[in-house]
């Protein structure tokens, strides 16, 4: 709701798996079920208006969600620790910064998906790399959590073009971001452009290396990734047609990025023999998706046993066990 345009590669009522916006109504039943489940199962959470541009909607209607949004949070602090959203940056300004601030609005995620204007023009985003600096600062100027949305491998854009994205999205500072490789869903501007073979998404193994690239980069800068990949849905897996969509996307890049970690020291030490220690939470991600990691290892003639290690501090650890 609220989106002056429509961007080339959207179809919210697909994405957020509804086509009617509830009213305050269906909020207020849907807030007393939620908190009684997590008051029986301990635990808290936020409350948070995704899936359009929250600050662009109705002013009455919008007033109305975040009030009573605010009154199970007063009400109920130990389930309810706050309020989010997700907005256009170009729908930000004081006014609205201080209607949000007054009903408890904690974070505010902004959808810049690129910080290059002509990629942005191509995509039909109606704002500009300069709004989503504006709108960043006075975000974090009013005192909120700042979160910026980028897109990777959008209509116009190239990996160098998505990795300078991530570099000024470092400059603004954000507390988190959340990264979305394009996908391109059925009913779309992007799907026409696709059929017509006028656009031509990354691919997977392109977007994989691109985005854990972009992990180290973020990370390296203490800004938390929230996110890496559309949520797995079933309205996603029908309506899919080309790009880059896996549900354990995340888990794919961290463990790219560990591969290249443990081929930087396997060149530094001599040999093809290893055996490598992990501790089980790691262990996945260091064989890798399918086995990946080992079988790229063994493609690259090292002989690698991989073993579960809870004592194993740090990543991993690398032992040589024969000589080459
Ligand atoms: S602003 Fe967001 S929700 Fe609205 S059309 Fe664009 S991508 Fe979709």
């Amino acid at each position: 709701m609220g989106c002056p345009f429509c961007c080339s590669f959207c179809n919210q009522g697909i994405i957020s798996g509804k086509t009617k916006a509830p009213t305050d109504r269906e909020l207020i039943t849907l807030l007393n079920q939620q908190q009684e489940i997590l008051k029986r199962n301990n635990v808290c959470a936020e409350i948070a208006f995704f899936g359009g541009s929250f600050t662009a909607i109705d002013r009455n209607y919008m007033i109305k969600l975040l009030s009573a949004a605010k009154n199970f949070c007063d009400k109920f602090p130990e389930q309810y620790t706050g309020l989010r959203c997700s907005t256009r940056p170009d729908f930000i300004d004081e006014e609205i910064l201080c209607i949000l601030k007054e009903y408890g609005m904690r974070s505010i995620e902004l959808g810049a998906q690129s910080m290059n204007n002509d990629v942005l023009e191509k995509n039909n985003r109606g704002h500009t790399a300069s709004d989503v600096k504006v709108a960043s600062k006075m975000i974090r100027d009013f005192g909120f959590s700042l979160g910026l949305q980028m897109m990777t491998g959008l209509y116009g854009s190239t990996i160098e073009s998505d990795l300078d994205t991530a570099k000024q999205f470092i400059e603004l500072k954000p507390d988190t971001v959340r990264i979305y490789p394009t996908v391109v869903l059925k009913h779309t501007r992007l799907a026409e452009y696709f059929n017509k073979g006028i656009y031509k998404p990354f691919s997977f193994d392109e977007s994989v290396e691109l985005c854990s690239n972009l992990l180290k980069m973020f990370e390296k800068n203490n800004v938390k990734v929230i996110r890496l990949g559309l949520h797995a849905s079933d309205d996603i897996k029908n309506d899919f047609i080309a790009g880059t969509y896996h549900p354990a996307f995340r888990e794919i890049c961290e463990s790219r990025n560990i591969l290249n970690k443990i081929i930087e020291q396997l060149n530094i030490l001599k040999g093809n023999t290893f055996n490598i220690y992990t501790n089980s939470r790691n262990l996945s991600k260091v064989i890798g998706h399918k086995k990946s990691n080992l079988n790229t290892l063994e493609k690259k003639g090292y002989k690698i046993k991989i073993f579960s290690d809870d004592f194993c501090k740090g990543e991993f650890k690398i032992v040589k066990t024969g000589v080459s």
